[in-house]
């Protein structure tokens, strides 16, 4: 399967993240709906700096 966050493939076995790759990719998914919730603003397509 493929990490909702950084969309790199991993193995779900392997992750104690689930459905993220990391514990890492989580967090960094979790920030974000906390972000947007508060009406946060967060730069415009920056995906690509948390890789
Ligand atoms: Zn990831």
């Amino acid at each position: 399967m493929s990490c909702p966050t950084c969309g790199k493939a991993f193995a779900a076995a392997a992750s104690r993240a689930l459905p993220f790759c990391s514990d890492r990719c989580r967090l960094i998914d979790l920030k974000r709906w906390l972000g947007e919730e508060h009406g946060l603003p967060l730069a415009g397509g920056g995906e690509d700096e948390w890789a």
